[in-house]
């Protein structure tokens, strides 16, 4: 199902609908073929998934200047075909990192692997059974791309960057932010366990942060909320006077703060 939507991508909620198979390529550049740059255990993640074994595909649907993978996150293109030569070695690597006991999980990022679906699904089909599954998202999917998502994760780690049109449309250049990606949230919440992760950006505290945990403590009481304060100005941050710093001390506790009173679920 997944590779004859290729022939009209509704994947992402740019909706471009365009004819991947025939060679059209839509805001994200990808063609048919997935492609992966990165594939290795990493302890960056939320404490009760680490170690995860990340798999990372080229890519994205949005544009952040503050990518911390910008350059592969852009580049569609960019590393090696999923299904290639090295599908088989990789699965394996997979299958000794769990079987070993080095790994709690696989997670598939990018990027953003929504508009890789059908190579997800190729690896994921062929990765041991029993493995805990994790979906890195940026949540700006749509219900095409969630119906063939149903049931193969058993956790989504999907980000709320903005919590407003505007930070959005200046940061990532996507429009109506908001109205996108909130219902993929409730919607992946039904489904899965969630955690909605927040990169604390500088300068965006009372613009993002403030309303992003309004929004969860009235829409999805209770859900795993991560808060991520290490803030790097990477890539295009210099576009931004306000991101070109790191993340403050200061502000992290006055966002850890902000959760808590909002009644957030904060977790690590
Ligand atoms: S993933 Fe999104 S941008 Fe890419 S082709 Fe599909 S609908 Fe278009």
């Amino acid at each position: 199902m997944a590779r004859r939507q290729l022939s009209h991508c509704l994947w992402c909620s740019h909706r471009c609908g365009v004819d991947r198979l025939a060679g059209q390529r839509g805001p994200c550049h990808a063609g048919p073929e997935g492609r992966l740059f990165s594939a290795r255990v990493e302890v960056g993640d939320e404490s009760d998934l680490c170690p995860v074994f990340a798999v990372a595909f080229s890519g994205c649907d949005l544009r952040c200047d503050f990518c911390n993978t910008g350059r592969e996150s852009w580049d569609a293109s960019a590393g090696s075909v999923a299904a290639g030569p090295g599908k088989e070695a990789l699965v394996a690597r997979i299958g000794r990192a769990w079987e070993s006991g080095a790994v709690r999980s696989l997670m598939i990022l990018g990027g953003e692997p929504t508009i890789h679906l059908a190579s997800v699904l190729d690896l994921v089909a062929a990765l041991p059974d029993g493995l805990p599954l994790v979906w890195k998202t940026n949540a700006h999917g749509t219900p095409e791309s969630h119906a063939l998502l149903d049931g193969v994760f058993d956790c989504w780690v999907a980000d709320l960057k903005f919590g407003n049109d505007d930070c959005a449309r200046r940061i990532a250049r996507v429009d109506g932010y908001c109205a996108r990606v909130h219902p993929n949230l409730i919607q992946a919440a039904r489904s899965t366990r969630l955690i909605v992760r927040h990169l604390l950006m500088p300068g965006h505290l009372d613009c993002c942060w403030r309303p992003v945990a309004a929004w969860i403590a009235a829409s999805l009481p209770g859900v795993e909320v991560s808060l991520r304060t290490g803030f790097w100005p990477g890539w295009f941050s210099g576009r931004h006077p306000e991101l070109r710093v790191p993340g403050r001390i200061g502000e992290a506790q006055e966002a850890a703060r902000i959760g808590i009173e909002a009644g957030l679920r904060l977790i690590e």
